[in-house]
């Protein structure tokens, strides 16, 4: 499958999270052309910081393939930009490429973020726990993954 079919599916899940009262976001993790796991966002109404969709997709894989820093093989497809938390838990799980939908700057103006943060190029700067090089790939059915957020500022639902 290509990116978009992969993404497709992310785009699936994240509306999916709404019904149960997620933000419409999704990660999905693939190995061997297989999804190994899923990530929704936890941070809400699960009093969790840290909970983002991409920290919780990471982990499930981790647990998946029993491994904590050698994510060697699997792509993360995931509908927006990783913050840098979640790029950083990417590369300690060793996670050799994302594909992403959305840009940050396209859903949200968020003020924790660092300034002028991109995960393309804070990724070329990385060395993985695995020792390798990540990919980062962004703009996958970019209109599509924004328009999952036009009811939602900053993760959180418009009143
Ligand atoms: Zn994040």
């Amino acid at each position: 499958m290509k990116n978009e079919d992969y993404m497709k599916l992310a785009i699936k899940g994240a509306k999916e999270a709404v019904k149960k009262g997620k933000p419409p976001i999704c990660s999905i993790m693939v190995k061997d052309e297989k999804i190994i796991a899923r990530g929704w966002s936890s941070v809400g109404n699960e009093f969790d910081p840290s909970g983002h969709n991409d920290i919780n997709c990471i982990k499930a894989s981790c647990k998946a393939l029993k491994t904590t820093f050698d994510l060697s093989g699997c792509v993360m497809y995931t509908t927006i930009e990783p913050c840098s938390m979640c790029l950083g838990c990417a590369a300690w799980a060793g996670l050799p490429k994302i594909v992403f939908g959305a840009y940050q700057e396209d859903i949200s103006d968020n003020p924790y973020e660092l300034k002028d943060y991109h995960a393309k190029e804070l990724a070329k700067n990385m060395v993985l726990a695995n020792g390798r090089k990540m990919e980062v790939v962004g703009g996958i059915l970019k209109e599509e993954c924004k328009q999952l957020m036009r009811n939602f500022k900053n993760w959180m639902p418009l009143k």
